[in-house]
């Protein structure tokens, strides 16, 4: 009972008792007093008795009321605090990147957010015990361990979605930890799902590029030695070779360098650290300087240079770096051509998505199909015997591809064998040239 109850309740039978002593004394002190006057006097003494009692209770009937009210307000309050940290908890478990599962000790899932059920391939299926989250071993040994020992585990596993043959493999690190909700007892499991495939997938790219390169450099370095061995064994006596030597160990330390240069460029140009000075520049005129320093490697393959670009015709690109494109292009198509052969560059505009269209076209043998997809490839070459010949790094698309992406635009490739190659690169045009380019997109025609 409250205390407020057990209040009113001895205040009432304090108001009886006293009610009670009033009486006994009015019948001792005025036995002979009339009925009516006794029951006036008495009426009256109840009335103030019980307007004092109802006083009294009201007040603490009120005073109750006002305790309860705040006890359910503290306790709305509280409802409403919970329930704002399960959604606050809902919504960063549902965002987070990593895959989340909470099992409890009978391997019943308490929670699986949106990102495991991707990772484990779960779609919309229901999830209620962890065998419905993954057929392989090696998870339910994870949370078996967990459960165990109760110490952390951390493994790695693979899932794979899609059709047999088609399928999209995916590597996870896996880490698990004892759930502990009261004391020392292990109450389930806490795991989460990383997917690493694409950090695996860059690390086997930068492996293939480390042994690539090293693969690149052994054969130059390896004739470098044997030439200098030949020289110091007396070959620097032969007159009749020796010069022919010395011009082997300059070719291939040539080779050596144009390939470092090359690594060097590409990963400055990959790594973002290149600035570029994006502004209006006449094409034809960076298409002139281009074939006037090639013109001696041009003529010596007997390769003619044609540059049909308008010349009012202008990109918006770093003029260093639209260079540096146009000459691997230009020195390929030079390199992969037939004596007798030409080299085209022209330029068009692509209306419907407001792109510069530069095209880079040779009369050489072409490019067999299946090579297309992969000639930007670092270090890919369709002939590697010719490519190496003519002093090629096999880096220089890839150049051309990661410059050009930078620009915000992109490169890609048409050939025929037998007929020839176009490399086009395709440049965003900003907003100041825009009208320009309309004026100049009419008078475009066939120059060459
Ligand atoms: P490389 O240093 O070998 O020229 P690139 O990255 O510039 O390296 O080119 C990659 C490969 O693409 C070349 O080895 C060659 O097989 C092919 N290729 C590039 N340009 C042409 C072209 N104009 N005609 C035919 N094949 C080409």
């Amino acid at each position: 009972m409250t205390t407020q109850r057990k209040k009113i309740i001895l205040a009432t039978i304090v108001m009886v008792a006293i009610f009670a002593i009033y009486e006994t004394i009015k019948s001792l002190v005025h036995p002979s007093m009339s009925v009516l006057t006794s029951h006036i006097i008495s009426t009256a003494v109840v009335g103030i008795i019980t307007v004092f009692t109802a006083r009294y209770v009201i007040r603490q009937q009120t005073h109750l009321m006002q305790e309860l009210e705040q006890s359910n307000q503290r306790l709305r309050d509280a409802l409403a605090r919970a329930e704002r940290d399960e959604n606050l908890l809902r919504s960063i478990v549902s965002s987070v990147a990593e895959g989340l599962v909470i099992v409890d000790n009978e391997s019943n899932i308490l929670m699986i957010n949106d990102a495991a059920r991707t990772f484990l391939n779960l779609g919309e299926r229901p999830a209620t015990r962890l065998t419905d989250l993954s057929r392989d071993p090696e998870v339910h040994r994870i949370f078996s361990n967990v459960l165990k020992t109760g110490e952390r585990v951390e493994a790695r596993i693979e899932t794979r979605s899609g059709e047999p043959g088609l399928q999209n493999r995916r590597v996870l690190r896996v880490h698990a930890a004892p759930l502990r909700l009261r004391d020392r007892q292990i109450d389930g499991v806490v795991s989460a799902f990383i997917d690493i495939s694409q950090l695996q997938l860059l690390e086997r790219i930068r492996q293939e590029f480390i042994s690539n390169v090293s693969h690149e450099l052994r054969t130059p370095l390896a004739a470098i030695t044997a030439y200098v061995e030949t020289l110091i064994d007396g070959g620097i006596d032969d007159n009749e070779n020796n010069l022919r030597f010395l011009n082997t160990i300059h070719r291939n330390a040539e080779r050596m360098r144009a390939l470092v240069s090359d690594i060097s460029e590409l990963s400055a140009i990959e790594s973002g650290a290149v600035q570029l000075k994006i502004e209006r520049i006449p094409l034809r005129h960076v298409v002139e300087e281009v074939f006037s320093g090639l013109l001696p490697r041009a003529s010596k393959h007997g390769v003619t240079l044609d540059n049909c670009v308008e010349p009012e015709f202008e990109v918006s690109a770093d003029s260093h770096r639209l260079e540096q494109i146009l000459i691997n292009l230009v020195d390929n198509a030079i390199k992969f051509n037939h004596p007798g052969g030409k080299v085209i560059v022209s330029a068009d505009l692509s209306e419907s998505d407001l792109h510069h269209i530069i095209k880079v076209r040779d009369t050489g043998p072409g490019i067999p199909s299946e090579h297309l997809p992969r000639v930007f490839e670092r270090f890919y070459r369709v002939d590697k015997a010719r490519s190496r010949e003519a002093g090629g790094t096999g880096l220089g698309l890839a150049i051309v591809k990661h410059l050009t992406l930078a620009h915000g635009g992109e490169a890609y490739v048409t050939s025929e064998v037998g007929i020839g190659s176009e490399f086009i690169v395709k440049l965003p045009i900003s907003s100041s040239l825009i009208s320009h380019s309309h004026e100049i997109s009419s008078s475009i025609a066939a120059r060459c």
